[in-house]
């Protein structure tokens, strides 16, 4: 089930020839929901294919040939696991691409029908500024839903803010930052009284980790990511039920059922359908393995830490344990921990530059100094206790001589 890769510190890296600087100590990894390493399994298809099948499957000859039903297999092996139809899958270059399909892809389909969309506060960026970008250039009108103190969107505000114009209802799975998991299941009920409305579902953090079930959950649009889940980075998936009304944004060829025009990525598209497997496969048992590493973390903070305010409930995802030690800066907390080979983050890779507090954290109310110092720590079945063990020690130094020199 695990395949125990040995994290090694790296020191220096050179791009000529790819050589990189060992330090010989081991690292202790704790990014995992802003990426994974890739299965080797995963990278031995990638390599195959790009090695040994790599003609352009829109070729006419044979090879092409080979290589344009290696690419059907992949997307039948797909939609198998994921419960759905082959041509309901399109391929991408990862979540944002498909979170940037399915919404500007929906909106401008549709804008004859209305103008108005629902989505949440705590959505990712690719989801929250695409959708600022068509409230602000296109003319259409958003409601943003607050989210509860523990992260969690109510279907009954759902309900509230359709209007007759609205066409599209866009909420995550799982919330990146915290791990909050939303009610998925209650708003496709809502919304399968409402058929014109559309209902896309920003997956990356769910699928692989927990079970989504997108028909039975009445989702049309669902996005989902290679690299959340040991697979490639650049690699990702859009779901589209057959019916939904797209419009692409990619033009110039009719790959994907000419929804993402260029040539496919088939290598990468291969490996999406072994990432997904190898996800899928042992999961209850992998969940089990993480719940209970997300109690132990907890514990242990909460006995050595002193000081730490835990920012996910016990309700979220237990890939996901967002935490504060207010005053302390997290960025200092973070680069502390990284001296010592520890690897985590403040927020969200996409937005982690950012100084100002939160998006997510200020949404679910939590007052200013523990918004702006959380922290992410985030976990899979490859983390080890010992390896929480290190990190609650070392993290209980840092934050002793962080308060030495603020005093
Ligand atoms: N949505 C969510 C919830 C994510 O966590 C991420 C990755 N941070 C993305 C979208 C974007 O994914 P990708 O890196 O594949 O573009």
């Amino acid at each position: 089930m695990t395949f125990m890769m040995k994290f090694v510190k790296i020191v220096a890296i050179s791009i000529e020839c790819l050589a990189l600087e060992e330090s010989g100590d081991e690292m202790i990894y704790l990014d995992y929901s802003a990426t994974t390493p890739v299965h080797p399994e995963v990278l031995t298809t990638f390599t195959k294919v790009n090695n040994e099948l790599f003609a352009n499957p829109d070729s006419l000859h044979n090879f092409g040939g080979k290589v344009a039903t290696l690419l059907q297999k992949a997307k039948e092996v797909t939609a198998q696991l994921l419960k759905v139809q082959p041509q309901e899958l399109i391929f991408t270059s990862g979540a944002t691409e498909a979170n940037n399909l399915a919404l500007r892809g929906i909106a401008f389909a549709n804008r004859q029908r209305g103008n108005h969309i629902i989505t949440s506060v705590i959505e990712h960026p690719s989801v929250y500024d695409t959708l600022k970008q068509l409230e602000q250039h296109f003319g259409f009108e958003v409601t943003y839903l607050p989210v509860d103190h523990t992260g969690k969107v109510s279907v009954v505000d759902v309900q509230a803010a359709i209007r007759p114009t609205t066409i599209l209802v866009s909420i995550m799975a799982i919330n990146n930052e915290v791990g909050s998991i939303q009610p998925i299941a209650e708003i496709g009920k809502i919304l399968s009284e409402y058929p014109k409305i559309y209902f896309h579902v920003d997956a990356v953090q769910a699928v692989g980790k927990v079970a989504v079930d997108i028909k039975e959950w009445r989702i049309d649009l669902l996005t989902c990511s290679a690299h959340k889940m040991f697979g490639l980075k650049g690699s990702g998936l859009l779901f589209k039920r057959i019916g939904v009304n797209l419009m692409p944004l990619q033009t110039g060829g009719s790959q994907e059922d000419g929804y993402r025009a260029g040539t496919p990525n088939v290598a990468a598209n291969v490996a999406f359908a072994k990432t997904l497997r190898l996800a899928l496969e042992h999961l209850p048992q992998k969940q089990a393995m993480v719940q209970e590493l997300n109690t132990y973390v907890r514990t242990l903070l909460e006995q050595k830490v002193v000081g730490v305010v835990c920012n996910s409930s016990v309700t979220c995802s237990p890939y996901i344990l967002n935490i504060s030690i207010p005053p302390l800066r997290p960025e200092v907390i973070v680069h502390g921990l990284d001296a010592k080979g520890i690897y985590l983050s403040t927020r969200s890779a996409c937005s982690s530059k950012e100084a100002k507090a939160s998006r997510v954290l200020t949404a679910m109310h939590l007052r200013d100094e523990v918004a702006s110092s959380g922290i992410r720590v985030s976990l899979s079945h490859e983390t080890t206790k010992e390896q929480l063990n290190i990190f609650v020690d070392e993290l209980a130094n840092v934050v002793e001589q962080m308060r030495k020199v603020v005093k």
